[in-house]
């Protein structure tokens, strides 16, 4: 039987919802959304190992690529920059993949080809963005989208934790917030709560686990998601150096890399491109019969000496070589490694878990959901109160046994950091705590 629009509202009232992961992306749009649907703030709880924006999120970061093209107008607009965004492309196969990504643009029938315009050379490139050298552009083409740009990630996340405070939201941070086990009923079918690994137990209707990267490691997700590391590191530039760059547009190439303009310190974030590095590890998540093989995340906030692997460091100044030639000499900071998981498909995983009604999955953002934080927890919602569409419903299911997460759609294998030499430096510590890594210009996240 339909719920009648009154019953739904007197059901949002009183229904009682934990949001695990509430600090990160996915999970702090949930919560975002369900106060946004009138669910009573006192009746949303949010747990997440640390407060929010959560130090190991995935979009607890300087910047992140955000579009307009699928017609939702961003919604964060104090943190959107409207830079414009150049996706780049050389080889055979990302020149046709920028081509069908092109004419998808057009087919849409929306009208997309009047804000993404196809340029053909280094020529018409040069004029989007003069301060790529045109040397190392020979033969290029690229889309320029003009509704691109970038959001400010971390604030656009601070600034929901800030809203959900002053609503009056329940949360759950450190080992009071960190997720243990789902709490269920006698015969196990259904969750009626949560334990957090400090023993506390949070009671409610439903509970939602965004845990990104630490998702499959928490409970059984038979095999649907393989979390993976990708990188980065950062620039510093003089006023005058970075003065050209103000309001330049994102630059990506999917066989390089990416960069954004400098923030307000003259910092400019450069990512490589590559499939990922797994850390494999044996471990039992909750749910899973023995101890099985799984990529478990180590994330910078709870490893602070942890950087990337040298590979990374040649891949990134290649990037920088390509795109900031005259920086190339710099020295770089604040190399992270930065957590994500795929799916086989590179499309979410957000649906009831088959085992227990009332545990939703909210997770396998696949490395490209950021750009989502405006809506996602919409979509949550919906899907928490059975009215999700249902083309988004069956593209994000439950499908085990489809495909493989460590390949996932991407152009290789994932390396395992195992494998790796550069990043791990566990013993490098001085007895005074201090980085023997000198390396390392500047310490924390920026
Ligand atoms: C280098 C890099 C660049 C990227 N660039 C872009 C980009 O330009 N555009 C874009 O759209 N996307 C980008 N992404 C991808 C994007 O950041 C992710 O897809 C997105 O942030 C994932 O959101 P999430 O909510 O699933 O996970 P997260 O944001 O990582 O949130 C997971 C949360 O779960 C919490 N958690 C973990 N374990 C527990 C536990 N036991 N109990 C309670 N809480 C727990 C964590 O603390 C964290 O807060 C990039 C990713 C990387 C790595």
């Amino acid at each position: 039987m339909a719920t009648t629009p009154s019953a739904l509202l007197d059901s949002r009232k009183s229904t009682k919802v934990i949001v695990i992961g509430g600090g990160g992306t996915i999970g702090s749009s949930t919560a975002l959304h369900l106060i946004r649907n009138g669910y009573t703030p006192s009746n949303v709880t949010v747990l997440d190992t640390y407060s929010i924006p959560s130090l190991q999120s995935a979009g607890n970061d300087l910047n992140k690529i955000m579009g307009i093209r699928l017609r939702n107008k961003v919604d964060l607009q104090p943190f959107f920059n409207n830079t414009g965004r150049l996706d780049c492309a050389h080889s055979e196969q990302g020149i046709r993949s920028l081509e069908t990504q092109y004419q998808s643009l057009v087919d849409a029938g929306v009208g997309l080809e009047d804000t993404n315009e196809w340029l053909d050379n280094e020529d018409e490139i040069l004029l989007r963005m003069p301060l790529l050298q045109r040397d190392n552009i020979k033969n290029w083409k690229a889309i320029f989208s003009h509704d691109g740009g970038w959001l400010a990630a971390a604030k656009a996340i601070n600034a929901i934790g800030v809203y959900l405070q002053d609503a009056g939201v329940q949360f759950g941070f450190g080992p009071a917030g960190t997720f243990k086990r789902p709490l269920l009923t006698e015969d196990g079918a259904s969750c009626v709560g949560i334990e957090t690994v400090d023993g506390t137990r949070y009671y409610a209707e439903k509970a939602i686990l965004a845990a990104g990267a630490w998702s499959p490691t928490l409970v059984d997700l038979e095999g649907q998601c393989c979390s993976k590391a990708w990188v980065y590191a950062h620039l510093q530039l003089t006023t005058s150096e970075a003065a050209p760059y103000k309001d330049a547009p994102v630059v990506y190439n999917a066989d390089i890399g990416f960069f954004f303009e400098p923030n307000e310190s003259g910092v400019i974030k450069v990512c490589d491109e590559f499939p990922g590095f797994t850390h494999f590890e044996m471990h039992q998540p909750y749910g899973a019969a023995h101890a099985q093989r799984i990529s478990v995340p180590r994330s910078h906030a709870q490893h602070p000496t942890d950087t990337y692997p040298d590979a990374s460091e040649t891949s990134i100044k290649h990037a920088i070589a390509t795109f900031l030639p005259r920086f190339q000499h710099k020295e770089l900071f604040n190399r992270s490694l930065c957590w994500c998981t795929d799916t086989a498909d590179a499309s979410l995983l957000i649906c009831e878990h088959p085992r227990w009604r009332n545990f939703i999955l909210a997770t396998g953002d696949s490395g490209h959901s950021f750009k989502l934080l405006p809506n996602i927890g919409k979509n949550v919602v919906e899907l928490l109160e059975g009215r999700l569409a249902g083309d988004l419903k069956e593209a994000w299911r439950w499908r085990p046994g489809e495909g493989d997460a460590l390949k996932s759609v991407r152009a290789g294998p994932a390396r395992d950091l195992g494998d790796m030499v550069g990043w791990c430096h566990d013993g490098d510590m001085d007895v005074y705590g201090d980085r023997n890594d000198k390396e390392e210009g500047v310490g924390g996240k920026v």
